[in-house]
C-alpha cells in the first residue's frame, strides 16, 4: 500500500500534488510520504506481533533525519553500517539500545564510538573483527555484546550484486565455521555472546530462502544453546522485496508465518533488519523533461535528474516505472529516458513504452524511496537534490537542494608557496617520462 495514486488527473502524495512541490521547490526532488512510511512499518510490527522482536530500520537505504525520526517514533530501532550511520540515528534520538552493527570492515575507532553509545549488538562478519572489538571493548573496560553473521549459503535469487548469502560471498562467516568461531567467542574475556546474524540479500521476492536459512541458522541456535552458550537474539536480517511493476510479492505476514515455528521454538527476541521494505514504496523522484531528441532510430527524453540523482538504473538495471504527473491522452512512444550526465550509462529508463511528454512536463519515477537519494552523487558537480516529506495535505522540505557553496565545502585552491625554491620542490615534474 502506498500513497501515491491519481486524484482528478493528477498525481498526488497523500493529499498534495505533486505538481505543487515541484512548482515550489524545483525539480529534481525526492518526495517521502510519511504515512506510506509509518503504513509500512505497522504492517510489519503486526505480523510478528506473536513474537518478542525488535524492527531495527536499515539505515543504509534511506537515512534522511526525518524519515529516521518518523521510524524512531513508531518505536523502531536501527540496523547500521558506519559510524555515520551510528551518528543520524543518535541524532534523532534512536535508542542506542536498539541498535545493531554490521559491516565487514568496522574500523577500531568505529567499533569505540559504538561502544561508549551503548548500541545493542555488534552483527560480527569475522573471526578476526571479534578480536578487535575484544580488544577495544577491554580498553574502554565494557563488555561488548555480538552476535556472529553466519553465512548460510542460500541463493536468495536477487540480483548478484545484492545477493549476500552465497558461500562465495564476501559477506558473514561460513555456516560450517560458525560452531568453532562461536567457540573462540565464548572465550574472550570483553565480549559476550548474545546472537546469531543473517542476512541473505535483498530485493528477494519470495518466503522459501527464508524458510530455507532459517531451519539452518535455528539449528545452529540449537547446538549452540547445548552447548551452553545463551543465544537470545536471532537477527533473519533484511531483504523483504517490494513490488517495482505491480508484480505479487509476499506480504509481512507471510514471512511471519513462514518462520514464526522455528523462531517460536528457539525462545529468542527476533530482529529483523529492514530497509527497502519500509521506505521503497514510499518515495518517488520528480523530475522535468528538459529536451526530446533522436538520435538514428532512437528516440530520448531528457530530463534533468541522471545517474547520480539515481543510480540503480545504472548500477543493477533497475526497473523504475515512469509516469506522468499529469495525465493526459497521448499516443504512447518508446523512448529511452535519460539524464544530462556525461556518460552512456546514465539512463533512468530504456526502450520505455510512455505517453508522449514536451519539455516542461513533470514525471515521477515510482519506488524511488529506498537506496536512491542515498547513494547519489555529485558527479558533473551536479547539486544533490532535494528532499520533501509530505504529510497528509502538507509538506516539509526535509533537506534542502545543495547549492554551488556546497559543491566546493571543505575544498583548498592550490596556492603557491612563496619564493622561486619552494616552487621548484614542490612543482610536479611533468615534463619527464612522457609515454608517447
Ligand atoms: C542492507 C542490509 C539490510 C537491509 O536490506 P533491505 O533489502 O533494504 O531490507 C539488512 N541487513 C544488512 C546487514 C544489510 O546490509
Amino acid at each position: 500500500m502506498h500513497e501515491f495514486k491519481f486524484l482528478d488527473g493528477e498525481l498526488h502524495c497523500e493529499d498534495v500534488p505533486l505538481r505543487r512541490i515541484a512548482e515550489e521547490v524545483g525539480t529534481p526532488v525526492y518526495i517521502y510520504s510519511r504515512r506510506t512510511l509509518r503504513d509500512h512499518y505497522r504492517k510489519l510490527d503486526e505480523a510478528f506481533s506473536g513474537l518478542p522482536h525488535l524492527i531495527c530500520y536499515s539505515v543504509k537505504a534511506n537515512s534522511n533525519l526525518a524519515v529516521l525520526s518518523t521510524l524512531a517514533a513508531e518505536g523502531a530501532g536501527a540496523d547500521i553500517v558506519s559510524g555515520g550511520e551510528l551518528f543520524r540515528a543518535l541524532r534523532v534520538g534512536m535508542a542506542a539500545d536498539k541498535v545493531v552493527y554490521a559491516g565487514i570492515g568496522k574500523t577500531a575507532e568505529e567499533i569505540e564510538y559504538a561502544l561508549r553509545s551503548r548500541i545493542l549488538m555488534f552483527n560480527v562478519e569475522s573471526e578476526t573483527e571479534l578480536y578487535v572489538i575484544d580488544r577495544v571493548a577491554g580498553e574502554l573496560g565494557v563488555k561488548a555484546r555480538i552476535a556472529l553473521r553466519v553465512n548460510p549459503d542460500v541463493d536468495a535469487g536477487a540480483h548478484p550484486y545484492i545477493a549476500t548469502g552465497l558461500r562465495e560471498a564476501k559477506f558473514g562467516i561460513d555456516i560450517e565455521e560458525a560452531l568453532s568461531v562461536y567457540g573462540h567467542a565464548a572465550l574472550l574475556p570483553n565480549v559476550e555472546v548474545v546472537g546469531v546474524h543473517q542476512h541473505i540479500g535483498s530485493q528477494i521476492t519470495s518466503v522459501e530462502p527464508f524458510r530455507e536459512s532459517i531451519a539452518i541458522v535455528g539449528e545452529l541456535v540449537k547446538r549452540l544453546q547445548a552447548n551452553g552458550t545463551a543465544i537470545r537474539f536471532i537477527n533473519i536480517g533484511g531483504g523483504f522485496g517490494i513490488p517495482y511493476r505491480q508484480e505479487e510479492v509476499p506480504y509481512p505476514r507471510d514471512y511471519a508465518q513462514a518462520l514464526k515455528p522455528v523462531l517460536g521454538e528457539s525462545g529468542c527476541t527476533v530482529i529483523l533488519e529492514i530497509g527497502r521494505m519500509i521506505v521503497g514504496n514510499a518515495g518517488i523522484l520528480a523530475t522535468r523533461v528538459l529536451y526530446r531528441k533522436h538520435t538514428g532510430e532512437k528516440g530520448f527524453l531528457v530530463v534533468d535528474a541522471a545517474m547520480n540523482d539515481l543510480i540503480r538504473p545504472s548500477l543493477y538495471g533497475s526497473y523504475h516505472e515512469i509516469v506522468p504527473a499529469v495525465k493526459a491522452e497521448r499516443e504512447e512512444e518508446i523512448v529511452d529516458v535519460v539524464g544530462p550526465v556525461c556518460e552512456s550509462g546514465d539512463f533512468l529508463a530504456r526502450d520505455r513504452a510512455l505517453s508522449r511528454a514536451e519539455p516542461g512536463e513533470l514525471l515521477a519515477v515510482m519506488s524511488a524511496g529506498a537506496y536512491s537519494f542515498a547513494m547519489s552523487s555529485n558527479y558533473n558537480s551536479r547539486r544533490r537534490a532535494a528532499e520533501v516529506m509530505v504529510d497528509g495535505g502538507s509538506f516539509v522540505v526535509v533537506r534542502e537542494r545543495e547549492d554551488y557553496e556546497d559543491l566546493v565545502r571543505g575544498e583548498r585552491v592550490w596556492v603557491e608557496p612563496a619564493g622561486e625554491d619552494a616552487a621548484s620542490v614542490l612543482q610536479p615534474d611533468i615534463t619527464g617520462g612522457g609515454t608517447a
